[in-house]
């Protein structure tokens, strides 16, 4: 198949692009490095079936192919709040201009959402079903409603006009190609620790998040997209959660067990917990994550390694 990819040459997009052209497909990455590093792109060149595409998703693009996954959005808080009209633009006319694409090529397009539409959960584990508790004016909020938003024009492209939608609600996901200065915690924590920088931890750690590694959510999007009949969003995440302290325990006692850590103050509106119910994803296709926090962590910080010596 001809597969669009929107943010290609992103964490996950470039992931995704791998993982697909290994299995013999034509990959269209379309990106304007917004928050992605060209480099993310350099081994994807070295297979046939890849072409690249330097755009802005909140402009119109047009091409021929049979699915698209709509993933360009910045995802780290800092970077997203650098201009939050701009992200919240590209949640809305990105996503319109790929349902605008999908439903001339009659092509199945995967949307990209988030655990973020839960804002800070007060149902804990999150369930698709809960209809979360966002602060609809704080600074978080042009990601979490663009991604809302993003969801109900999936919702009517799929009512209106019949357009063939998934939706997976993605919870924090890491991995190698993750942008190293883009101020998630999962590769902050590792490039810190591989600087010999102190760890910093916002409030006191004890807020909580449940990592995926990247190679389980990405067999997630392969089973999601190639399901029949599944428009409603799905979670896709791994259930083992942890605290932040005991994240930054794990990474210092990996790097260097004589590092420090530095207490700062929490961002505003920064969710407390997260955690997903994972039952829908089971039972519609069998699907769970199999990478442990640990070794996940061991695969990311060879990963890093690499980039940054
Ligand atoms: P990322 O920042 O690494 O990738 C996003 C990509 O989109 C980047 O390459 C960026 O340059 C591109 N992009 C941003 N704005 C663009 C624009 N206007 N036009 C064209 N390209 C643009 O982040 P990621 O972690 O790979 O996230 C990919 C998608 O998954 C995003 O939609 C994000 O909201 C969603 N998501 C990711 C996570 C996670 O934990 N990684 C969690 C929830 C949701
Ligand atoms: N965080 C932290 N130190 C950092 C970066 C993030 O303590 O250097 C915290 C952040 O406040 C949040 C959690 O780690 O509570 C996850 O942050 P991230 O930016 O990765 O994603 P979020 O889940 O908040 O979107």
């Amino acid at each position: 198949m001809k597969i669009l990819i929107t943010g290609g040459a992103g964490f996950l997009g470039s992931n995704l692009s791998e993982k697909l052209l290994k299995n013999g497909h034509e990959v269209v990455a379309l990106d304007n490095f917004r928050t992605s590093l060209r480099s993310n792109i350099d081994r994807l060149q070295d297979y046939d079936g890849f072409q690249f595409i330097e755009q802005d998703v909140i402009e119109p693009f047009d091409l021929e192919c049979d699915q698209i996954y709509n993933l360009a959005c910045p995802a780290s808080p800092p970077l997203y709040q650098i201009d939050p009209l701009y992200t919240a633009a590209i949640s809305y006319h990105g996503t319109v201009n790929s349902l605008e694409l999908a439903k001339k090529n009659g092509a199945r397009i995967f949307h990209a959402s988030t655990s973020e539409v839960y804002g800070d959960p007060i149902v804990h584990p999150q369930v698709e079903s809960y209809r979360g508790n966002v602060n609809t004016t704080g600074p978080r909020a042009c990601y979490d409603e663009g991604k809302r938003m993003a969801e109900t024009l999936c919702a009517d492209y799929h009512r209106v006009h019949g357009v063939d939608t998934r939706m997976v609600r993605i919870f924090n996901t890491y991995g190698p190609f993750m942008n190293p200065d883009d101020g998630r915690v999962v590769s902050n924590f590792i490039v810190q620790a591989l600087k010999g920088k102190d760890i910093t931890i916002y409030g006191d750690g004890s807020q909580t998040r449940s990592f995926c590694y990247v190679d389980d959510l990405l067999n997630g999007f392969d089973l999601l997209m190639n399901a029949s009949n599944c428009h409603e969003p799905v979670n896709i995440g791994n259930p083992e959660e942890f605290t932040i302290r005991e994240l930054a325990e794990q990474v210092i006692e990996k790097i260097d067990p004589d590092l420090k850590t530095i207490y700062l103050p929490l961002p505003e509106d920064d969710p407390l917990q997260r955690k997903p119910n994972i039952s829908k994803a089971r039972e519609l296709f069998n699907w769970e994550p199999s990478v442990k926090l640990s070794k996940g962590l061991d695969k990311t910080i060879a990963h890093f390694t690499e980039v940054i010596k």
